[in-house]
């Protein structure tokens, strides 16, 4: 399957608000596919559809748990609680790396690749690397998050997103 060129900052579709979703086609099947191989290729922990250049609410996480690749089409955060620190990247932003801060905890609402609505909750990084996905489909970038950009140093273990 065909990994996708990644759209690096700056550029227009990443600082929009993506449509949402209306037909769960084969077509949105094979967007999926291509996202998971390309967020492979780049050894990213996630990926949203503007980063690909398409202007559409999808994007997908996969932090190498037991839940596997989480694909979110039409996400919705519908509750957040606690805070917590840490550092963060993103494949449209080669090298750069920031210290984010963010809720804890985050819950969802959205619906897979068929169309069926599902409820997620999530905690530490994985409520991380939700939340980040889900800003790119609002325009918003980590970078206008980040307190403090990190050193080469400090990036030991560090993944992008
Ligand atoms: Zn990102």
């Amino acid at each position: 399957m065909p990994i996708l060129k990644v759209v690096n900052y700056p550029a227009e579709i990443l600082e929009q608000t993506c449509k949402p979703v209306i037909k769960f086609d084969r077509k949105l099947a094979r967007i999926l596919d291509d996202m998971y191989d390309t967020m492979i290729e780049y050894d990213g922990v996630g990926l949203a559809a503007p980063q690909i250049g398409l202007d559409a609410r999808i994007a997908i996480v996969d932090i190498d748990d037991e839940l596997g690749t989480i694909e979110m089409i039409n996400p919705v955060i519908v509750e957040t609680s606690g805070e917590q620190s840490g550092p963060e990247g993103c494949l449209s932003f080669p090298g750069l790396f920031g210290e984010v801060t963010r809720p804890n905890f985050v819950k969802i609402n959205a619906f897979d690749r068929k169309g069926r609505k599902y409820t997620l909750e999530a905690e530490e990084f994985l409520a991380r690397a939700i939340q980040h996905e889900i800003d790119h489909l609002d325009g918003i970038l980590f970078t206008t998050k980040v307190s403090r950009y990190l050193e080469e140093d400090e990036l030991k273990g560090v993944e992008t997103e």
